[in-house]
């Protein structure tokens, strides 16, 4: 069945594994992200088999698929006051930001007797996630210390998600001044500074940076080989992925529709450059399983025209070999795609192992 997006484990283990070196010797405990993968178990056992101790997933329905995986799991995205059950039941530990939360978490923890770890977010300007007010972050930190199933282990932060900003030392190093005046401030241990996400491997290697920064949450860079600005880490492998869609008609048609004009399914005015008859292929995949400005066809002369839900057309005029009906098309896949295509259970998931 197509559409199919095909995963290739050996590469995927060939990345984790060097991955797993370098944070070693760079002292960084190094937290999976499998969000790429939107839960595959087979992506996330091959992380495991590389040596992976902590598997980390943005929504609780995927870690809660992991129960049975011998590993930690940490929940990456603030917990839902509504989700706060199920978080403390199905991870080992959470990114939070919010004391209402926290408390909700308590209670939840409370209830089955596990004491319950959180990684405080901290604001560093990426205006994602975080708490900014320095003052709010003494109280809060207060009010955590006296709850009796939170343990909170340390801070963390995020770049290069909302704000677009770059990972710097000068941040990360206020992060880790900001840990030493609360230890010292509420004589307390905060064992952990965890940075991300994939973007920190283009500061990990300056010697100024505090050695207290000690996890990195990372995702990208294990599964498609890729960092800060999407660049390719030159240590790691790409291409690890491609998706493959059927074409369902092949025929040659008119280059601009015919007759008047209104919008199209999306509710957009249309323009079409009259070029005359050109070949075109219909392929079965539409813009629900993902927008066609996040996909790249292998084949030269294969060009994408358009989509609407459930339809992608490609002109294949110039396209040197033959093509027919039933005939596959293969794309590279952008991280938007990537992660659009794994979520939809309208597209298949093949591995290569
Ligand atoms: C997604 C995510 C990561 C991992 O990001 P990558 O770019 O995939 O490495 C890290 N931390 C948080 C909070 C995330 O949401």
């Amino acid at each position: 069945m197509y559409p199919k997006l095909i995963w290739n484990l050996p590469r995927i283990k060939t990345n984790c594994q060097i991955m797993v070196q370098e944070c070693t010797t760079r002292n960084l405990d190094l937290v999976g992200v499998v969000k790429l993968g939107a839960g595959q178990e087979k992506i996330v056992s091959t992380l495991i088999e590389s040596g992976i101790k902590t598997i980390a997933n943005s929504r609780i329905l995927n870690l809660q698929q992991f129960v049975h995986f011998p590993v930690r799991k940490m929940l990456l995205r603030l917990p839902m006051l509504s989700e706060v059950t199920m978080v403390v039941n199905n991870a080992d530990c959470v990114l939070v930001s919010e004391l209402a939360t926290i408390k909700a978490l308590n209670q939840a923890a409370q209830i089955i007797n596990k004491k319950f770890e959180i990684i405080l977010m901290i604001e560093t300007g990426d205006i994602r996630e975080g708490l900014w007010d320095e003052a709010l972050i003494f109280q809060t930190v207060k009010a955590v210390l006296s709850l009796s199933h939170i343990k909170l282990t340390g801070l963390g932060t995020n770049f290069a998600c909302f704000g677009a900003t770059v990972p710097t030392v000068k941040k990360l190093n206020q992060l880790a001044n900001l840990k030493q005046q609360l230890e010292q401030h509420f004589n307390i241990m905060l064992t952990i500074i965890s940075c991300g996400n994939s973007s920190h491997i283009t500061i990990w290697d300056n010697p100024q940076l505090d050695r207290a920064i000690n996890q990195i949450r990372s995702g990208t860079a294990l599964l498609i080989g890729l960092g800060l600005n999407d660049e390719p880490i030159p240590f790691l492998q790409q291409d690890n992925l491609w998706l493959e869609a059927e074409i369902i008609e092949l025929q040659t048609k008119p280059s601009a529709s015919i007759g008047a004009r209104g919008l199209d399914a999306f509710g957009r005015v249309k323009e079409f450059d009259d070029v005359g008859n050109r070949v075109k292929a219909i392929i079965a995949l539409g813009r629900q399983d993902c927008p066609f400005e996040e996909l790249t066809p292998f084949e030269k002369g294969i060009t994408i025209l358009g989509q609407s839900s459930d339809h992608t057309i490609l002109d294949v005029a110039d396209y040197q070999e033959q093509l027919a009906v039933g005939g596959i098309i293969k794309f590279k896949t952008t991280y938007l795609a990537n992660l659009m295509l794994g979520t939809s259970c309208y597209v298949q998931k093949e591995f290569l192992e």
